[in-house]
């Protein structure tokens, strides 16, 4: 009995300790196949995230989403937390996906965030080798399986929409939702309630029919080759601070919040696309990378607003 719980409790710290990282040797995205044997980049592996470029098939076949419950208030509240590897809101249940040549209902289950730094930007997927300033995900999940860890078994478990985000100077107001409540989770373990508004508002509504898709994998350990991905492609605007927000005001965990050390670059390399092909859909415009400003332009945009502003204040 007590040797049961030896190893129990042994098995239990093994398990905790396997965690993942941005920014440290022994567990980036390089090391990630250390600790999960899926995230290792192997040779005809279908890994996400990819660049995008000219190189796509349009498939006509291809027509827009239905996105049940998108433009709905839903009912109760949402959850906003930081898992230490981003801010993640659980929408609760209420809104699927369908069409647009998925295989079946997708349950929609959270959405999360990635992005860089001060001077670097922080998409997953690149259009053109240009890598966006941030990038959002809604993950959904295949309607007839229980729970997660049976649709990661299945090649289209998971159906991830995912949107570049570019930086303008005015704010977004539908982000500002949540934007404004980063500083309630600001660490790892923190959550807040979100009241719900309509998803819709937050996406780029009048162009939600030209999107890219392709088969690939989590960008997360553990790395499953799982997801029916459909990258759309035009881009959700924010504002300068309203990114600023998410590159100073989040961090890993409660050590970095105290050491003022901001959660950064989340992002995974992008991986090669061998024998896949990526699809444009009917109404795709097939547009060259428009992705903001390299930072050094930015960062002098920035010093500008500085200066212009009389200063730049960050809501801490
Ligand atoms: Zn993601």
């Amino acid at each position: 009995m007590v040797w049961t719980a030896a190893f129990l409790m042994i098995f239990v710290l093994c398990a905790g300790s396997e965690d993942y990282c941005y920014d440290e040797p022994h567990c980036d995205p390089y090391a990630w196949g250390d600790s999960f044997p899926l995230c290792h980049p192997l040779l005809e592996h279908h890994h996400s995230p990819i660049n995008l470029d000219q190189h796509m098939i349009r498939n006509d076949s291809l027509g827009p989403l239905q996105l049940e419950g998108f433009d709905e208030i839903q009912t109760g509240h949402w959850t906003l937390e930081n898992d230490g590897h981003s801010v993640v809101l659980q929408v609760g249940s209420g809104m699927e996906v369908s069409g647009g040549g998925l295989p079946d209902v997708y349950y929609t289950v959270q959405l999360h965030f990635h992005w860089g730094g001060p001077a670097t930007n922080g998409s997953e997927h690149t259009v053109d080798r240009r890598r966006y300033p941030m990038e959002m995900h809604i993950v959904n999940m295949k309607s007839i399986h229980p729970n997660m860890s049976a649709a990661l078994d299945d090649p289209t478990g998971l159906a991830v929409l995912g949107f570049l985000v570019d930086v303008v100077y005015a704010d977004n107001v539908h982000f500002g939702h949540i934007s404004q409540k980063l500083s309630s989770v600001a660490y790892k373990g923190q959550t807040t309630k979100v009241k719900p508004f309509p998803l819709l508002s937050l996406l780029p509504k009048h162009n939600m029919s030209q999107y890219y898709r392709y088969y690939g994998s989590l960008t997360t350990p553990p790395c499953s080759q799982a997801v029916v991905w459909t990258l759309f492609e035009v881009p959700i605007y924010i504002s300068w601070s309203q990114l600023a927000q998410f590159t100073s005001q989040i961090f890993s965990t409660k050590e970095d919040a105290e050491q003022v050390t901001p959660l950064q670059n989340n992002f995974r390399h992008i991986h090669p696309t061998f024998s896949r092909t990526v699809t444009a859909s009917r109404d795709a415009k097939l547009l060259t990378g428009t992705a903001g400003q390299p930072p050094r332009l930015a960062a002098s945009v920035l010093l500008l607003q500085i200066v212009l502003c009389g200063g730049f204040t960050f809501k801490l």
